[in-house]
C-alpha cells in the first residue's frame, strides 16, 4: 500500500451520498447504511412528477426502471472504476450480454475477441451470435496479431479480459485500446478478475467495464450480479435496454453487492499477498508441472501486470498443472483438500479451487480447451483472505495423497 493510497477510503464510503431510500419516511437522521428498499412502484401525489418519474428519469417510479439500493451500488462502482456511471444487472452473464448486444456487432463491424476467456462468455459469443461472421477470435497477448485482426476485420468492438480466465494472460490495454480506436471501435472489458483495486481499465482506454459482481465485488460467495461502468451516454442507452431485457439486480442483492465493496480493497490487497505467496510455493514443488501466476517473473505477461497493476499486485488468483495428471488423478488431489473448498467460484473470502476442465471450460470441448492452452492437468485456485501458512499446508498434505497413491 502506498503511503496514502486513496482507494481504500473510496471503497468504504463511494456512493454513500445517494438520496437515502425511504426517505419518503421523513426519519431524522441519515442512515449510515443504505437501506433496503423493496418497493417495486412508487407513487406521487403530483401525477406530473410520476410522468416525470417514468420518462425523464427524474425519481423512482418501477424497480425494473431502477431502484434506490441499486443505485447506491452503481453509484459506488461508477466511482472505484473512475466512470461517469454504472448500471446493475442480476449477473455477470446478464452484464456481458448487454455489453455485447449494446456494442451493435454484424459480419461487416463484427466484435473482435481474445481467444481466452470464461468459458460460459465464450460460448455465448459462440451460441448467441455468429464466429466466423460477427465474431472473431485473436490471441489477445500478441499485438501484430491484433492489429492484423483490426485491419483485416475492421470490428465495432473488441473484448478482452484484464486478466483472463484461467490462463491469467494480461492484454496491453492501452494499445490495444488505441488500436481499437483508431477504427472507431470501442474497447469492452471484463474487469471480474483484476477489480478496480488492482486496475482501472477506464484510465488505460476501455470504454465498457463490466464485472461479474458475484466474485470479488460482493466477496462472500452468498450473492449473484453484474455491473457495467461507462460513460453516461452509453449508460443511459443500456438503461432503456435493461427497462426492455430486464435482467435487473434486485435491491437485497445490490446491498450485498455494496457491503461486499467497502472491504474490497482490504479483501484484495490480503488475496493478492496470499496468491503471490502460494504460488511461489507451488513453483518450488517438483509435483507441479507448471504454476500460471503473473507476480512470478517467468509469467510471459509479467513486464504487462507490472506496468498495469498496482505496484505489486497481480490479483488473487493462480492457476498450476499437476504433473503427468489426468482427471482421475486431479479429482483424487481436490478430494483431498480439507480448508480449500472445491467450488465453481471466485474471488470469495474462503479459498476456492476449480478444474476448468470439469466447470468453466467443460463447455469447450476437449480439442477446444486443448487449443486454447488449458490442459487436463489445470486447475485454477482463488485465494482467500486465510492465512496463506495454511492454504499452503493444505496443498501440500493434497499432494503429498496424490504422491502416495
Ligand atoms: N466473467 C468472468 C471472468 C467470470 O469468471 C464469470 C463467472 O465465473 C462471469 C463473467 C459470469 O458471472 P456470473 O456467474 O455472475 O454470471
Amino acid at each position: 500500500m502506498t503511503a496514502h493510497d486513496r482507494f481504500f477510503t473510496q471503497a468504504v464510503h463511494a456512493g454513500g451520498d445517494q438520496p437515502v431510500a425511504g426517505s419518503h419516511l421523513k426519519v431524522d437522521g441519515r442512515p449510515i447504511a443504505p437501506s433496503i428498499d423493496p418497493a417495486v412502484t412508487y407513487t406521487y401525489d403530483d401525477m406530473g412528477d410520476l410522468s416525470g418519474a417514468l420518462h425523464d428519469g427524474v425519481g423512482y417510479s418501477y424497480m425494473r426502471y431502477g431502484s434506490p439500493t441499486v443505485s447506491a451500488l452503481e453509484s459506488a462502482v461508477a466511482e472505484l472504476e473512475g466512470a461517469e456511471e454504472a448500471v446493475a444487472y442480476a449477473t455477470g452473464m446478464a452484464a456481458l450480454h448487454a455489453a455485447f448486444v449494446q456494442a451493435n456487432i454484424s459480419a461487416e463491424r463484427p466484435l473482435l475477441a481474445a481467444q481466452n476467456m470464461y468459458g460460459a462468455t465464450f460460448s455465448l459469443l459462440r451460441k448467441m451470435f455468429v464466429p466466423g461472421e460477427s465474431v472473431h477470435f485473436v490471441e489477445i497477448t500478441d499485438r501484430d496479431v491484433v492489429q492484423a485482426a483490426i485491419d483485416r476485420f475492421h470490428p465495432r468492438a473488441i473484448f478482452v479480459e484484464t486478466i483472463s480466465n484461467p490462463l491469467l494472460k494480461i492484454p496491453h490495454l492501452p494499445s490495444i485500446a488505441a488500436a481499437a480506436h483508431a477504427v472507431g471501435a470501442s474497447m469492452i472489458v471484463d474487469a471480474t478478475f483484476a477489480t478496480p483495486y488492482v486496475m482501472q481499465p477506464i484510465k488505460s482506454g476501455a470504454d465498457v467495464v463490466v464485472h461479474s459482481a458475484t466474485k470479488y465485488l460482493g466477496g462472500h460467495g452468498d450473492v449473484m450480479g453484474g455491473i457495467i461502468a461507462t460513460s453516461a451516454a452509453r449508460a443511459a442507452e443500456l438503461r432503456m435496454q435493461l427497462r426492455l431485457y430486464g435482467g435487473n439486480l434486485g435491491p437485497f442483492e445490490a446491498w450485498l453487492v455494496l457491503r461486499g465493496v467497502r472491504t474490497l480493497a482490504l479483501r484484495m490487497r490480503e488475496q493478492c499477498a496470499n496468491a503471490q505467496r502460494v504460488a511461489r510455493w507451488l513453483s518450488e514443488q517438483p509435483s507441479i508441472a507448471k504454476v500460471i501466476y503473473p507476480g512470478l517473473p517467468d509469467h510471459p505477461d509479467h513486464a504487462t501486470a507490472r506496468e498495469l497493476f498496482r505496484e505489486d499486485c497481480f490479483g488473487g488468483m493462480v492457476a498450476f498443472e499437476l504433473r503427468e495428471a489426468d482427471e482421475a488423478k486431479v479429482f483424487r488431489f481436490m478430494e483431498s483438500l480439507k480448508l480449500i473448498k472445491c467450488a465453481t467460484s471466485l474471488g470469495d473470502v474462503y479459498s476456492l479451487l476449480l478444474y476448468p476442465a470439469q466447470s468453466s471450460h467443460h463447455a469447450l470441448g476437449r480439442e477446444e480447451r486443448l487449443r486454447q492452452g488449458i490442459g487436463d492437468g489445470l486447475v485454477r485456485l482463488s485465494c482467500g483472505i486465510e492465512s496463506a501458512e495454511d492454504i499452503v499446508a493444505d496443498l501440500a498434505q493434497a499432494l503429498n495423497v496424490v504422491r502416495s497413491a
